[in-house]
């Protein structure tokens, strides 16, 4: 844990003892997101597109009989959107590193039948560029997967990449500039893999793949044998 986690946890400690906090759905005192506004989010309806996840009628979706993908298959829990949208922006941007509790364990219950099959060796998640990582304080999909390891009880979390080039805003590019904007932009840790390994890569939101795209082929440049890609929410 670097000094700068270590304050932004004491400061979010102290700033709960000043200001309880209230679900950020339901304004309710105790969790700032309570059980019963979790359960009651909306998932995503269909069946996945094998390869993407893309809800549809659960064969290869137009963009994966085009192209092959890096991983074996991407998941998301929910559509990005609405309340979804809100949550996940408070979690990222708004010092809501304890949303990574609940929202944790609703992946870890959403992947329980598919982890169970899946034989991962271990988990991991998207970095953050060391830049935005001192601006925010923690890594939102660091924290996601790591909590689902916590719930999940039997897979190990390992740091595995680092983000060398910053993102521009990816909302502000098309999906063609998306991918070369990443272009280089993640490199395996030295020492990561020993070679072989089926990964599950954790991010919070997939938009149109760009970033678990870029991972995963970094993953299995560095010797993994299969990447799976996790995610709560996924654009559609
Ligand atoms: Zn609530
Ligand atoms: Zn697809």
């Amino acid at each position: 844990m670097s000094l700068a986690e270590i304050i932004a946890g004491l400061w979010g400690g102290i700033l709960s003892l000043l200001f309880p906090s209230s679900c950020l759905l339901c304004g309710r005192a105790g969790e700032t997101l309570c059980r019963s506004c979790l359960v009651k989010l909306p998932r995503l309806e269909g069946m996945p597109c094998p390869d993407c996840g893309l809800p549809g009628d659960g064969t290869l979706c137009p963009h994966c009989r085009k192209d092959k993908l890096p991983y074996s298959s991407a998941l998301a829990a929910a559509p990005y959107a609405e309340r979804w949208r809100e949550l996940i922006h408070e979690f990222k941007y708004c010092n809501h590193p304890e949303l990574a509790g609940p929202l944790g364990c609703y992946l870890a219950e959403f992947l329980e039948a598919y982890l169970s099959e899946a034989k991962i060796d271990l988990v991991t998640s998207v970095p953050l560029h060391a830049e935005r990582l001192r601006e925010r304080g923690y890594n939102q999909a660091e924290l996601l997967a790591q909590s689902l390891c916590t719930v999940n009880g039997k897979l190990p979390y390992r740091r595995t990449l680092t983000r060398v080039k910053p993102s521009l805003p990816q909302h502000t590019l098309n999906r063609k500039e998306r991918h070369a904007n990443l272009r280089q932009a993640f490199n395996p840790l030295p020492a990561a893999l020993q070679g072989g390994e089926r990964v599950l890569l954790v991010d919070d939101v997939i938009t149109t793949g760009a970033t678990v795209h870029e991972c995963s082929a970094c993953l299995l440049k560095a010797g993994a044998s299969a990447v799976y890609v996790a995610a709560l929410a996924r654009k559609l």
